[in-house]
């Protein structure tokens, strides 16, 4: 079946021109003039598909800049302008002044200005271009990473497809529980202060949106490596290590995706580097595992146990991406 990625191969990947990094990565990168490169990235949110359509506004606004933000961090750029283009059903008042609330909030506190957009009537569909700045070769390109790399996450991961798991269904949380959970899907923290922090440390970088293994996969196919994730090593929250037993959340911490965090590669002298840039964003690193040689071409990630087995192998529940 034809997916996302084979759609953007085929028709939207053109050589580009006058362009630094085209398609392909979390932001394109283009000369600035001033020795700096402009990074910019768009994504769109569709009611019922990115969001619950119940989702209360004001995070709505929250994330439509988040994940956005969260590209911004991912190439170790500076975010500075954003424009938005909004479709909406109709001109409900209230729920525009909470979504624009939740927007702005988060563009105050990254010092964002949005400069520009487009508002019409349609489908609810929230669809935000963000533009930063980020020095000449400082950028944290998905195309950087070598053989021999650390691999490296911040925060956790999981929480976020919980809450999705919760809500079809398919786990069952106290309400408590489903509520924190909630709360990481609906009101995600882009690791800007990280990506920032990063710069000149590490070689590779890419935010968590489709989950470990799809987004940890394309830093590999885009440096021609593969990687190795230690399971055991995956960090998650409390919530998430009290369900780690059923396959729904042990699938959520590899393949959740919405969870905004950085997994990024450095070279293992850099260790200490990575940890000072982990203090100084006020960020929980986490060393999950090491970029290999791909063999043959095979640029895939293997999640392994602690003997160093595929999980693939042992879970059943595993064998899609196995
Ligand atoms: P991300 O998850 O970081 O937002 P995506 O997986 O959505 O990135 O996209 C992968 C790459 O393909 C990005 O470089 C993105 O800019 C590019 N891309 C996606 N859709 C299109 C399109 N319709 N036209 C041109 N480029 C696209
Ligand atoms: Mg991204």
């Amino acid at each position: 079946m034809t997916n996302e990625f084979d759609l953007i191969r085929q028709y939207f990947t053109h050589a580009p021109k006058r362009t630094v990094l085209g398609v392909g990565d979390d932001a394109a990168l283009i000369r600035a003039g001033n020795g700096q490169l402009l990074a910019v990235a768009v994504d769109m949110l569709v009611a019922g598909r990115h969001f619950f359509k119940d989702a209360d506004p004001e995070s709505v606004g929250h994330k439509a800049l988040a994940v956005n933000l969260s590209d911004m961090a991912a190439m170790g750029a500076m975010p500075r302008w954003a424009t938005m283009g909004i479709a909406l059903p109709r001109a409900d008042a209230r729920w525009v002044a909470a979504f624009s609330k939740g927007f702005m909030a988060l563009a105050r506190k990254h010092g964002v200005d949005l400069i520009g957009g487009d508002t019409t009537r349609g489908p609810l569909n929230i669809c935000v271009q963000i533009i930063g700045e980020v020095p000449a070769r400082q950028a944290l390109r998905r195309d950087g990473a070598k053989a021999g790399d650390d691999i490296w996450l911040s925060g956790t991961l999981g929480d976020a497809a919980l809450a999705v798991a919760a809500r079809s269904r398919r786990i069952q949380l106290k309400p408590a529980e489903r509520k924190q959970a909630m709360q990481r899907l609906d009101w995600p923290q882009p690791r800007v202060a990280l990506g920032l922090a990063l710069r000149g440390v590490a070689r590779s970088a890419i935010d968590i949106s489709d989950g470990l293994i799809a987004d940890l996969g394309h830093i590999c196919e885009r440096s021609n490596v593969a990687a190795v994730v230690a399971f055991e090593r995956l960090p998650v929250s409390v919530l998430l290590r009290r369900h780690l037993q059923s396959t729904v959340a042990q699938s959520a911490v590899i393949t959740g995706g919405d969870d905004y965090e950085l997994c990024f590669t450095a070279a293992p002298a850099k260790q200490t580097a990575v940890e000072s840039a982990a203090l100084r964003a006020r960020t929980k690193v986490t060393r999950i595992g090491r970029v290999v040689r791909a063999p043959a071409g095979a640029c895939s990630v293997a999640v392994v146990d602690g003997d160093g087995l595929p999980l693939a192998l042992k879970q059943k529940g595993f064998d899609h991406f196995g």
